[in-house]
């Protein structure tokens, strides 16, 4: 379930050493992208670039990120202190992960 997403990020660049999950809606359960991992420490918030599909189409801007199903709120667009990239911050159990890839 899940596997198949309706939009390639046309943002995203192959990220070595990076694993693979599928994040989806907390409360509908909704697959809602594929996001590069590294590392594993909590996820806290998604950059643009390692996000390499999703059921939101990342072509177009998002000033937040809401589940393409219910519409709850995932993540707000910020731009990083320290490296000044494009990011999303997720908010705190309003996701599910799970490990598709390494
Ligand atoms: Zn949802």
């Amino acid at each position: 379930m899940g596997d198949n997403m309706k939009f390639k990020n046309p943002n995203a660049r192959k990220i070595k050493g990076s694993h693979l999950l599928l994040i989806s809606c907390a409360y509908c359960k909704e697959p809602t992208l594929k996001y590069q991992k590294v590392g594993n420490s909590g996820l806290i918030k998604m950059y643009n670039d390692r996000i390499l599909e999703g059921n939101i189409d990342f072509s177009k801007y998002h000033g937040v990120l809401l589940c393409p199903n219910c519409g709850e709120q995932v993540a707000i667009r910020y731009i990083t202190k320290n490296d000044r990239k494009e990011a999303y911050r997720l908010h705190h159990s309003t996701f599910n992960k799970k490990k598709i890839r390494d």
